[in-house]
């Protein structure tokens, strides 16, 4: 599933090609992926403007249009490619955006992906949390912010609200890096601990950045131009059920909060 780190590498991909182009209009063959647009409006309204930037919010990709904002939330399965417009049609591509003589196609077999054209992004990203290198977040506010929750630490992590961008694989190894157990309680982690998983968080979607996001499967996510992402190679925990912890060789486990697969060392993640 796409996150933070993915949808970030697609934001540089795409502000490297898509500046400048002109859409032209739209292909929905799904409209329920379209919550706050009518399919045809969708494309009559995109059609004419020119992409003036891109960049992500959270795990949104946000294009800033001449009159309006087009954002992509790629949500399980989704991914893009910018291809000629000539380009043999891909079944899954529900989502098909004219610019021309090129198409960006939003791909997403599962259909839980979602296109937003609105002239004020806040009705889409308003309710975010801070990104994680905000300057408002300290290792103290952190800390701080942790203390008045008494949340879990893995489902607090991955409430969007709390901290934008993070999602299953992304929590598991910032957690493993800071020697904390998903299931602890946010209000019970010391100032030291709170310290540990900040500089943790940030520098993992930082390796994970430069590596181009992590592609989990053969189905799974695909950079612009089709190639896979290099984290999962660098991934400590995630899906490494039965390896040795690399820094205590204990065996990873797998277990289950709110639903979610988690992958955690029994050895040095212990329950506060
Ligand atoms: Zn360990």
């Amino acid at each position: 599933m796409p996150e933070l780190p993915e949808v970030e590498t697609y934001a540089r991909d795409l502000a490297r090609r898509l500046p400048g182009l002109t859409f032209t209009g739209a292909r929905i063959g799904w409209p329920n992926q379209l919550p706050k647009n009518d399919p045809l409006e969708f494309g009559l309204r995109l059609a004419g403007q020119r992409v003036l930037g891109v960049d992500r919010r959270g795990k949104l990709l946000r294009i800033r249009l001449e009159h309006d904002w087009l954002l992509i939330h790629l949500k399980m399965s989704g991914s893009l490619t910018l291809v000629a417009a000539e380009t043999t049609p891909d079944r899954h591509a529900h989502a098909v955006l004219e610019a021309g003589e090129r198409e960006l196609r939003f791909r997403d077999p599962r259909k839980f992906g979602r296109l937003y054209l609105v002239a004020d992004d806040s009705e889409v990203i308003g309710k975010l949390g801070p990104e994680p290198w905000d300057e408002s977040i300290t290792p103290e506010t952190f800390a701080a912010a942790l203390g008045r929750r008494s949340a879990r630490l893995k489902p607090l992590l991955l409430d969007q609200t709390f901290l934008a961008g993070l999602g299953n694989i992304y929590v598991d190894e910032s957690l493993w890096a800071a020697e904390l157990h998903p299931l602890t309680q946010a209000s019970r982690v010391t100032a030291l601990q709170a310290a540990r998983l900040l500089a943790a968080i940030r520098q993992i979607l930082e390796t994970a950045i430069a590596a181009g996001g992590a592609t989990l499967s053969r189905s799974g996510f695909r950079r612009l131009d089709g190639s896979a992402g290099a984290m999962f190679a660098q991934v400590q925990v995630f899906r490494r059920t039965g390896e040795a912890c690399p820094r205590c060789a204990k065996p990873i486990e797998r277990i289950v909060v709110g639903q979610r697969s988690t992958h955690i060392c029994p050895g040095c993640q212990r329950r506060l």
